[in-house]
């Protein structure tokens, strides 16, 4: 497939504009452009449908890569892998093409999150009602990443009462076209990181045909569980862990220049500066480490699986925090400034941490789990 041939231009264009989207809030264009000329929004899709048939470990590899540049663009790429899972998992009838088209050009995101559940992404409040051509779909989403910006939405809702086969509280994901009536961007993004990933408020209010649903009707949260979120979690990590790297050459590259004049000594010939990089530089390979094992877990499932996908984002979540805290920390007033980049690695690292699944509901869904306790 030759993933690094397709990365670099993708990586050229995403650190080309990355400062710019920063300061700026813009939409990564240019990056996003390359990202659909690469092929690789069809990274994770099977090649009968025209995608490259990568798994997870090349998804770690794209990501790492693609967040260390730019995080917004990285984010993008994220939320369009994992709604274009979900779609794999249970092609809408009817939209035939769909797959083909999120493999070539077609940008995809994930409308979940709604303000009445937070973050308990897999819980809408809105209600899904029958009307006639379908389901009405009326839902005020908190956050959606390429708000505006996704040529298609993979957007969550209650099943409506009389579809409900599965009990109360079963939900259906259908695919929303960005093009269509009834959708808002609700407000403005103005984020502390990622500032770039144009992640808003949205409002929907259509009715969707039952033919562009995914899958059965109630089947929305096992499609969450099982379709969206290994892959999500998993290429999360992945982001944090490019923007983790990102952070730890800042500052080797800072503290091994940096120089004080009176002393002749470099920042790096400092013990303490010597003992924070290597501290943290061990931390991103113990935890580049268990990113690895999760992605082979995800590619070849084991009884081990469930915890890789449940461990994952929370451990590359905390070690971001920890690794750009400590960066900042060794680069001293000059990370404030921007020509280190550290600051926006700092504040773009914040964001992983509180997607849903948050990294405090997975440590409580791991403790359940290695319990024994059922996670709902
Ligand atoms: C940059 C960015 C992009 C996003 N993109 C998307 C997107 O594309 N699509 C989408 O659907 N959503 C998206 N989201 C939303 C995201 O997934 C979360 O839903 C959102 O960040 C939750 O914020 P909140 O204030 O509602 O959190 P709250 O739910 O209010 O959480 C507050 C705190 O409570 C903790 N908490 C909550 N429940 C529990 C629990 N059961 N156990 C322990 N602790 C708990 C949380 O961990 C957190 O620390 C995005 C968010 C951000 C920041």
């Amino acid at each position: 497939m030759d993933l690094s041939a397709r990365l670099t231009p993708v990586l050229e264009a995403a650190g080309a504009g990355a400062k710019e989207v920063d300061a700026s809030g813009a939409f990564p264009d240019a990056a996003v452009a390359a990202l659909r000329d690469s092929g690789l929004l069809g990274l994770t899709l099977p090649t009968d449908v025209g995608g490259l048939g990568g798994g997870p470990e090349d998804l770690v590899e794209a990501l790492s890569a693609i967040a260390a540049a730019c995080g917004s663009t990285a984010m993008v790429y994220l939320m369009h892998v994992s709604a274009a899972m979900a779609v794999a998992a249970a092609p809408p009838p009817g939209q035939p093409d769909l797959l083909a088209r999120l493999a070539r050009d077609t940008l995809a995101t994930l409308a979940l999150s709604e303000a009445g559940s937070r973050s308990h992404f897999w819980a809408p409040v809105s209600q899904g009602q029958r009307e006639d051509g379908g389901v009405r779909v009326q839902a005020r989403k908190s956050w959606v990443t390429s708000a505006g910006y996704a040529d298609v939405y993979v957007v969550s809702t209650l099943t409506p009462h009389d579809l409900q086969a599965n009990g109360q509280g079963a939900s259906d994901l259908y695919v929303v076209a960005g093009s269509g009536p009834g959708i808002e961007v609700a407000g403005p993004c103005r984020g502390l990181g990622l500032r770039g990933n144009a992640s808003a408020p949205m409002t929907f209010d259509l009715v969707a045909p039952e033919g562009d649903r995914l899958g059965q009707a109630g089947g929305g949260f096992d499609l969450k569980l099982q379709a969206v979120m290994p892959w999500f979690n998993l290429g999360n990590a992945a982001v944090s862990l490019g923007l983790s790297q990102a952070a730890l050459d800042a500052a080797v590259g800072h503290a091994s220049g940096a120089r004080f004049q009176h002393t002749g000594e470099s920042l790096a010939e400092l013990p303490t500066i010597r003992a924070q990089l290597a501290r943290i530089a061990l931390d991103l390979s113990c935890v580049r480490a268990y990113v690895v094992q999760a992605a082979r877990s995800l590619a070849q499932p084991d009884e081990t699986t469930t915890l890789h996908v449940l461990g994952v984002k929370a451990v590359a979540n905390d070690a971001a925090l920890r690794i750009t805290d400590t960066a900042m920390r060794v680069c001293g007033g000059a990370a404030f400034s921007e020509h280190l980049q550290l600051e926006r690695f700092f504040r773009d690292a914040r964001a992983g941490h509180v997607m849903a699944p948050t990294a405090d509901v997975l440590y409580d869904f791991y403790g359940k789990a290695v319990t024994g306790q059922p996670l709902f």
